[in-house]
């Protein structure tokens, strides 16, 4: 069912804090170690810096099974497996996005934590990077484990430089609060690297679905996304759908000056997920089958 929440969201908006306004409970606000600390891991392992060309246009690092006598006519699969670096961070830490799949389908993008003290989504990235090229033919994946990886690693929801990039977005930017407040929206939009490397991406792959993990409301925001999307994710993860009231300077209200109705927020509970919930989100995204992104409002 889906309703109108107006007041206390995170992702969304209104009160902005995850939890109402506060700080997050101590569930929330301890990163899930182990996954955090692989995802900055691999992030650190990456020192590449590609141009915009080479995100649009990526090598593929592996092949689709071929048959004995393809058709010359016949388009052969394609798979990528890319991590790129798409910026850096306030304090130098690498944030960067994994692409895998086929890059001719319309684009999925997947960020696991954008504020910094919510990090149970970072399992569900960590779990796609690990899937093999056989469940990944059918989609085309952009995952982002970490856009705030100052912020997760302080355990904080705002990033190093005290700015809320969940209302540092370039679209309905407005002043919000100063610095020291749990959604101060920075000097201006944009005004912070981690904010930068995000619009980057946005405008460069256009996805035709955006998932942003968040804690802890426990729902799915219906209020700008793709149902069908929404829908999914709120199945695997037995979440209630609730339209949450968008708020200036958001990164899905970005995305979706980009392409309308394909952003949505996934306020997962507070804590970890269990296995089978991670399994069952991966599932659900997995099986996405978007349409392009330039027809995908409904
Ligand atoms: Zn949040």
């Amino acid at each position: 069912m889906r309703a109108r929440l107006t007041a206390g969201a995170c992702a969304g908006l209104l009160l902005g804090a995850c939890t109402g306004g506060g700080p997050a409970p101590a569930a929330s606000s301890v990163p899930a170690t182990g996954s955090v600390r692989a995802a900055t891991s691999s992030v650190r392992a990456t020192n590449s810096v590609p141009s915009a060309s080479a995100i649009a246009n990526p090598s593929p690092t592996a092949v689709g099974p071929r048959s004995p006598n393809p058709s010359p006519t016949a388009p052969q699969p394609k798979f990528v497996r890319q991590q790129l670096r798409i910026g850096t961070s306030r304090q130098g830490r690498p944030i960067t996005a994994l692409h895998i799949g086929d890059p001719r389908l319309p684009a999925v993008l997947v960020v696991g934590c954008i504020h910094g003290s919510e990090t149970a989504g970072v399992a569900v990235t960590d779990a796609l990077a690990a899937l093999p090229a056989e469940r990944l033919r059918t989609v085309n994946l952009w995952v982002v484990g970490l856009a705030n990886p100052d912020g997760a690693s302080r355990g904080t929801r705002v990033n190093s430089g005290g700015v809320d990039l969940n209302r540092n977005f370039p679209a309905h930017w407005q002043p919000i609060g100063s610095r020291g407040d749990l959604q101060y929206s920075g000097p201006t939009a944009a005004s912070e690297p981690e904010t930068v490397a995000m619009v980057d991406l946005l405008r460069t792959v256009r996805p035709a679905v955006g998932i942003w993990f968040h804690q802890a409301l426990a729902l799915v925001d219906t209020s700008e996304g793709p149902a069908v999307a929404e829908d999914a994710l709120a199945d695997a993860l037995s979440l209630p759908e609730t339209a949450l009231t968008d708020y200036p300077g958001s990164a899905i209200g970005f995305e979706n000056s980009l392409v309308p109705r394909s952003a949505f927020a996934v306020e997962l509970p507070a804590g970890r997920l269990s296995a089978t919930a991670v399994k069952a989100a991966v599932g659900a995204i997995v099986t996405l089958r978007p349409v392009p992104a330039t027809s995908a409002a409904r």
